[in-house]
């Protein structure tokens, strides 16, 4: 076991940051400022159609990651498009990348989905992808393709991990393992593409200590950033359903609370793995719990403000895994 050194002096360096955050990745492959939009390209999901489960994730309904410009009827083209009008008026320089966000955007044929990717990266502007899909959806021959055109471009895949732990992803319905996970992150990353992962934070049946073991494990996969959010209870889903009947279940964290096991869980991760985002907002007629009525970047400073007067840092308790 062995405990991070002096980890701050890079956030000091590069950040003034207690974490390695998201503008110092990008940082490194752009100059400028770069903007990530996403898009709904109209894929569907293997979890919902019966290929690898049905009705989804519990806590899943798609409504909630789409933003007004990523709409399922607009071509990719004119959602990238209309996501630059709007950015592109207050900076007019900025470049952007094509953020596949909705359903599982690596589940379909392969060449209608390359055909989706490609479109994508003929729009003016657009530098790169980020794609986010399921662990048990990315078939050699598309990581092939992803492998190639990242020797050009810019490509990240971004992992749905969302617990380390095989008990809570039964619970929830994700129709795959933590091994399964493991596997197509070491995959990806092996083939010099960029990986990232998303983890959900406060998942029923998982304790604090359990929740905190999860920074141990996923630091130990070769993955660039990870992404965490906080359980929220959204309307229409099989968990909205199993709270109404049974809420001493859950804990939903309030918002200090919340704040304070993200700082525990940061510090608990490898010092070079960047911390892309805290929480998740999804629309407020969607959502049933937990409301905190903070924009991202209000909790963001929170999170900062928290790190300063615990005088601490990303990596600080981080111990690599045994065995
Ligand atoms: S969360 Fe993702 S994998 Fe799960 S049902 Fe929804 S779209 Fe499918």
């Amino acid at each position: 076991m062995q405990n991070a050194q002096n980890p701050c002096t890079f956030a000091a360096m590069e950040t003034k940051k207690a974490y390695r955050d998201l503008a110092v990745f990008l940082g490194r492959f752009f100059e400028g400022k770069v903007q990530k939009i996403s898009i709904n390209a109209g894929f569907s999901c293997p979890n919902r159609d019966g290929t690898k489960g049905w009705g989804g994730c519990t806590y899943c309904n798609n409504q909630t990651f789409s933003p007004d410009y990523c709409q399922r009827e607009k071509s990719v083209t004119q959602q990238l498009t209309e996501g630059i009008r709007f950015f592109s008026r207050k900076y007019p320089t900025m470049r952007y990348l094509a953020y596949f966000q909705s359903y599982t955007n690596t589940y379909g044929e392969t060449e209608q989905l390359i055909a989706k990717y490609e479109e994508a990266l003929r729009v003016e502007g657009v530098v790169g992808l980020i794609v986010g899909t399921r662990p048990d959806c990315m078939p050699d021959k598309l990581l092939d393709y992803f492998a190639e055109l990242a020797r050009k471009q810019f490509v990240m895949v971004e992992y749905g991990v969302e617990s380390t732990l095989d008990r809570t992803l039964q619970r929830i319905n994700r129709g795959h393992t933590y091994a399964e996970a493991e596997e197509a992150i070491r995959r990806t990353a092996a083939q010099g593409i960029h990986t990232g992962a998303h983890l959900i934070l406060g998942l029923p049946g998982e304790t604090r200590e359990e929740i905190l073991q999860h920074a141990t494990r996923i630091s130990s996969l070769p993955l660039e950033t990870l992404k965490l959010h906080q359980l929220q209870l959204i309307r229409n889903t099989r968990m909205a359903k199993e709270y109404e009947s049974n809420p001493d279940d859950f804990h939903l964290y309030d918002v200090d609370e919340y704040v304070e096991l993200v700082v525990d869980f940061v510090e608990r991760i490898r010092p070079q793995l960047v911390v892309e985002r805290f929480v998740s907002q999804s629309p407020k007629e969607l959502l049933i719990a937990p409301d905190w009525g903070l924009k991202n970047y209000e909790f963001v400073s929170k999170v900062d403000r928290r790190f300063a007067e615990r005088q601490t840092w990303q990596g600080r308790l981080y111990q690599e895994m045994q065995g």
